[in-house]
């Protein structure tokens, strides 16, 4: 999952990557707003966290350009405390939830992994496939309740896969949502992960669609 945090406040714009970076997001920071409007118009981020008062674009301006340009992912909002006309105008510029500042960062995670879930089409934390159980809330892997060990990039892989599970997802679009931009992408390395993760965690778990990628079946339940 990748995520662009858009805040000109350098201290809340690095506490805010960095939590989210530990919680096993690719994350950017961008603190101008006609540049982060840019790269929400042509990155796919799964979610965006956006600040609105910021330098060159303010960022109501931001989510009404990319909305009006059907640019769909979730953006969760940082309002000033106690400003109920930024947070209505906020949520009808497109935002899907907001957070007041000072806000504490277990909250904004839980914000942040919600709509990640939301947008997703899933409900519960627990995303389940077969024998295999990832918990977002404690970023653990089990397979038949038998915890396994992932590296970062590979619960970011296997993430990905579940939360879109059902679906078949190609190596592009992998490699777009599993680094962050000033990473180096390159779409042979998705296979080494795969065949990492499915060492650890079975065969079975990652399926191959040759020439169109990989999914993960979804689950009745799911
Ligand atoms: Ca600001």
């Amino acid at each position: 999952m990748r995520v662009l945090v858009v805040e000109d406040d350098a201290r809340i714009a690095r506490d805010v990557t960095e939590a989210l970076g530990a919680a096993g997001f690719a994350v950017e920071h961008e603190p101008d707003g006609e540049r982060a409007w840019f790269l929400g118009d042509v990155e796919d981020y799964d979610l965006v966290v956006l600040d609105l008062g910021l330098p060159r674009m303010d960022g109501l301006t931001v989510l009404r350009r990319w909305r009006a340009n059907d640019r769909a992912m979730p953006v969760l909002v940082l309002t000033a405390r106690g400003n109920w006309r930024e947070r209505v105008e906020g949520i009808d510029a497109g935002a899907d939830d907001y957070l007041a500042k000072p806000f504490e960062m277990a909250e904004l995670l839980a914000r942040v992994r919600a709509l990640v879930r939301r947008s997703a089409g899933r409900a519960d934390p627990q995303l389940r496939a077969g024998p295999v159980v990832l918990d977002t809330v404690r970023m653990q892997v089990s397979v038949d309740g038998v915890p396994k060990r992932l590296s970062p990039l590979e619960y970011r892989l296997l993430s990905y896969l579940m939360h879109h599970a059902g679906r078949v997802i190609s190596q592009a679009e992998l490699t777009e949502h599993l680094y962050a931009q000033d990473f180096e992408r390159e779409s042979n390395s998705i296979e080494v992960l795969i065949g990492r993760v499915r060492r650890k965690l079975g065969t079975e778990v990652i399926r191959t669609r040759r020439g169109f990628g990989y999914t993960v079946e979804r689950d009745g339940a799911g």
